[in-house]
């Protein structure tokens, strides 16, 4: 297939190319100036605040509040956890010099901010009464990137990051699988993405947690994305920042603390769940538009065709749908279906003068084949249950998908094998040396020790030992 002025790569030619040209060419995204920063553009900008908004509303329901700390940390406040200043230190900004000055103490520009809201909540906290501690933040953060990829990896990112206090194990560990549900969730629920929820091995905990959780995805190219984490982080940052509370026996304890993230990330992983050789298929509820009305006739004919569009737009959005009308005069109606099939717009509507004589517009899918009519006076309730259906369709698609790309295996060349597709579903022996033996061989590493995975004893799919998580893992490539 060829690609011409406004298509892309087809994806079933080059995953990565065709990821590469879409973001931009879907207007997406742009490149900032300064290597591996991304500008997003207000048809991608629209995707992240849908998100954002959804997500924002499950944190409140499940009793968190929202706060704000600063961008510059100390750098003395990293070092006081070892593992976590190890963990980011590649990745650290940092500022040097201000006010015309070299600064006494360098200021790191947050990679994560579990440091400096351990500061505060240490400040916070004094009795069992102040816990639980509920925090979450919306922020910008910096890790420093030197393969940047658009959504995926940039080094300014957009994310949540929660951040919770408690007052014992049990407590927290409850905590961190809140979160972890939650983001499993708002994956499968406003996503489409059939995420696999579980525990990380720990060779891929985050730097200073005793537990990671992760939400993985498989993208139609067969990898994994990590698309949320959740960590139990033990009493580890509350020693380190003197988080500690008054006990009702009278006694000082450590509290508990967790953190967990999602990320703008996400719509990259939107992109790679449902998008095809067209271009974005984006689900209804995080789609921009969830309709476009393109008025079609030249000269008089538009003229007459253009107000009852409109007005069409205006039911659907009193109906509580995002319906957008192409005005743009001087661009043919089949430049205009292509260009929306592109950018993933899951209901497309042609109103003509002749459909409009009918009573009646022609109706498309982004996924379905061929165009049907729909009666102007019934298409707001017919369109709402088209968005419903196109949304469950892609659940069910990337389901399928994923389950036809995940391989239960227990010989090594078949685990070699299934890893060059998708996933493998191994027993392993736990040990972070066999872990690494494995990505030297394959590039594969463990996603997940899925939650729902059932109880299963056997052997190291590499080097034979006993199985030491009592279930398979998920091994895959990932992004
Ligand atoms: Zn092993």
């Amino acid at each position: 297939m060829a690609r011409d002025e406004r298509g892309v790569t087809p994806q079933s030619e080059d995953f990565s190319a065709w990821y590469n040209e879409l973001v931009f060419k879907a207007e997406l995204v742009d490149r900032g100036p300064v290597r591996g920063t991304m500008v997003i553009r207000p048809y991608g900008y629209r995707i992240w605040e849908l998100l954002q908004a959804d997500m924002d509303r499950r944190i409140k329901e499940t009793g968190h509040v929202n706060a704000y700390f600063p961008l510059l940390i100390p750098e003395s406040y990293l070092r006081r956890e070892a593992e976590h200043v190890e963990g980011f230190a590649p990745e650290l900004a940092v500022v040097t010099h201000a006010g015309g000055k070299e600064l006494e103490e360098p200021l790191v520009v947050r990679p994560t901010s579990e440091t400096v809201i351990g500061e505060m909540m240490a400040k916070w906290i004094s009795s069992h009464r102040d816990l639980p501690m509920l925090l979450n933040q919306w922020a910008n953060v910096v890790r420093w990137e030197m393969r940047p990829r658009m959504f995926l990896r940039t080094t300014e990112f957009l994310w949540q990051e929660g951040h919770t206090a408690h007052a014992d194990e049990a407590d927290a560990m409850r905590e961190t699988l809140i979160a972890l549900d939650l983001y499993a969730k708002v994956a499968r629920e406003i996503a489409a993405m059939p995420v696999v929820a579980g525990e990380k091995t720990a060779s891929e905990r985050f730097p200073g947690a005793v537990r990671t959780y992760t939400v993985e995805g498989m993208m139609r190219d067969g990898r994994a994305l990590q698309s949320g984490t959740s960590h139990y982080l033990g009493t580890n940052f509350a020693r380190a920042f003197s988080i500690q509370y008054t006990a009702e026996s009278g006694e000082q304890q450590y509290c508990h603390t967790s953190s967990w993230g999602m990320s703008a990330r996400m719509i990259g992983g939107v992109i790679m769940t449902h998008g095809d050789d067209k271009g974005l298929v984006l689900p209804p509820l995080l789609a921009p538009y969830q309709v476009v009305i393109v008025p079609i006739g030249r000269g008089d004919q538009a003229g007459q065709v253009l107000p009852p569009a409109v007005e069409l737009a205006e039911r659907l959005s009193r109906a509580g749908i995002r319906a957008h009308v192409d005005t743009r005069a001087q661009l043919s109606p089949g430049f205009k279906f292509n260009d929306w099939e592109m950018r993933g717009v899951p209901v497309r509507l042609e109103l003509g003068p002749r459909d409009l004589a009918d009573g009646a517009a022609l109706m498309s899918t982004r996924l379905g084949e061929g165009k049907s009519p729909v009666s102007l006076d019934s298409a707001p309730a017919v369109l709402l249950a088209e968005l419903t259906a196109f949304q469950d369709l892609l659940l069910r698609r990337a389901t399928g998908f994923r389950d036809s790309q995940t391989a239960t295996v227990n010989a090594w060349e078949e685990f070699a094998e299934a890893v060059t597709t998708g996933w493998a579903l191994a027993f392993h022996c736990g040990q972070a040396q066999c872990e690494s033996d494995i990505k030297a061989a394959t590039s594969a590493t463990a996603r997940v020790i899925p939650a729902e995975g059932a109880p299963e004893q056997g052997v190291c799919v590499r080097c034979g030992l006993p199985s030491a998580y009592g279930k398979r893992l998920i091994f895959g490539r990932s992004y």
